[in-house]
């Protein structure tokens, strides 16, 4: 199957052609025809499957094969989470559009940067809009952004959006659209509010779901996971950088604090890393990205919410510092590696208090990793094989005490415990 055969033109297939794309991928195999008939879409797709270019390429199609006038009113409306994924968005929209007769105009409305520039870009119109729901919002109550002739709406990580909270946002802008009109919905889990509200927006949506949930491309991702202590894994972090010859490297950590940390010891060890969370400013988190993907940076440490959706080509390998808090988290994180067909390694560190967890994101996606240790690196805590009792002061899930947990507490209930009586 070809991008000409699912009805693209030839200005769209030399673009991806252009940029070696040699055939659809399955998730742009069910959806491109779909849109292109204006139907609305329901899919579960996650990152990395080539998703983008499943709601990108067919909505270029349809603004070219139907130019607007003078005046460019909204045609496409494009919701993401976050900004990067927003800015990733616009990218790839030049760069698929590279050479069409008449070129589009696409604006950004994200947050976290002044509004001034945007409002200015949407001046005169826009045929299409990738936005953050906050900023559209705002731009909307300016005056800056009409959405009474959006043709085409997109939510893309829907799931993502109702986490971050922008439930409310989306109620507002939907009811500034006008009623007839397409809907596309590309999620990677259906949380129950994320399918209602899918049910409510979606009109006799085509249910596209090419991965059901699955890891992605499994087949060209190396999975493993190391034992260490907690206290040992920046250590362990920079031994396989050492001794792995990966031109880069994505570290998932669970904090802005480990974020920031981790990549200053990593400096300090003459390895160029940097951090990237949602705390730092946006001129800091594009300049993070810029010099990751153009390996001026060899190590980024990020949180899920600032790395989520972002596309870096050709990742070698992603290691999870601390494990993801969500199991479905597992998935958005290691399918950072082994994209459209590259391979890569994604390596999970467990220590003695993330075991339990570690089998339960085993458990959902039906893995069953053997358990590694590195030379130099055993780890000295013990798992524990019963289960752990929930921490009800809301600690880290699945923590079980140590041997010298264990030990310490022993020697204090002796030393608090009141003498035997005699009879
Ligand atoms: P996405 O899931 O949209 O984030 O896309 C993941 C990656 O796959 C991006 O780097 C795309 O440029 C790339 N990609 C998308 N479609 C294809 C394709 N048909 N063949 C090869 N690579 C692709």
């Amino acid at each position: 199957m070809t991008f000409a055969s699912l009805g693209l033109s030839d200005a769209l297939t030399r673009a991806v052609a252009g940029l070696g794309y040699d055939e659809p991928t399955p998730v742009q195999r069910a959806t491109i025809p779909v849109v292109l008939r204006g139907g609305d879409v329901w899919a579960s797709a996650k990152t990395g499957s080539g998703k983008t270019a499943a709601f990108l390429l067919p909505i270029l199609e349809a603004l070219r094969a139907r130019p607007g006038g003078s005046v460019r009113p909204v045609r496409a409306f494009i919701l993401v989470p976050t900004r990067e994924l927003a800015a990733q968005i616009v990218d790839s929209i030049q760069r698929y559009g590279q050479h069409l007769k008449k070129p589009l105009k696409t604006c950004l409305a994200v947050g976290g940067v002044s509004a001034n520039p945007q409002m200015l870009a949407l001046r005169g119109g826009a045929d299409i809009v990738v936005a953050t729901p906050g900023r559209a919002l705002d731009l909307v109550h300016q005056n800056a952004l009409r959405l009474d002739q959006v043709e085409t709406l997109v939510l893309d990580e829907a799931d993502r959006l109702f986490s971050l909270g922008f439930a409310d946002e989306l109620n507002s802008l939907l009811a500034l659209l006008p009623t007839r009109r397409q809907n596309l919905l590309f999620s990677a889990t259906f949380p129950p509010a994320v399918r209602k509200f899918a049910e409510q927006l979606l009109h006799e949506p085509t249910r596209i779901d090419v991965d059901d949930g699955e890891l992605p491309s499994t087949e060209f991702i190396l999975q493993r996971a190391l034992q260490v202590d907690v206290p040992r894994r920046t250590m362990l972090l920079r031994h396989l950088l050492e001794t792995h010859a990966w031109s880069h490297v994505l570290t998932f950590v669970a904090s802005r604090y480990t974020a920031d940390h981790v990549a200053l010891k990593l400096n300090r060890a003459g390895i160029v890393a940097t951090s990237l969370h949602g705390e730092l400013s946006q001129g800091a988190r594009t300049r993070a990205l810029a010099d990751f993907k153009a390996k001026r940076v060899r190590v980024l440490v990020a949180t899920d919410v600032a790395a989520r959706g972002l596309d870096i080509a050709q990742l070698p390998a992603v290691v999870n510092y601390d494990l993801p808090r969500s199991t479905a988290d597992y998935v958005h994180r290691i399918g950072r590696t082994g994209r459209a067909g590259d391979k890569g390694v994604a390596i999970s560190f467990v220590s003695a208090g993330t075991e339990a967890h570690f089998r339960l994101i085993e458990k959902r996606h039906q893995l069953d990793l053997p358990r590694e240790q590195v030379p130099g690196f055993e780890p000295t805590e013990e798992v524990s094989t019963t289960t752990p009792p929930r921490d009800p002061n809301g600690g880290v899930k699945g923590r079980r005490k140590s041997k010298k947990d264990k030990l310490r507490e022993a020697a204090a209930a002796a030393a608090t415990r009141p003498p035997k009586q005699g009879p």
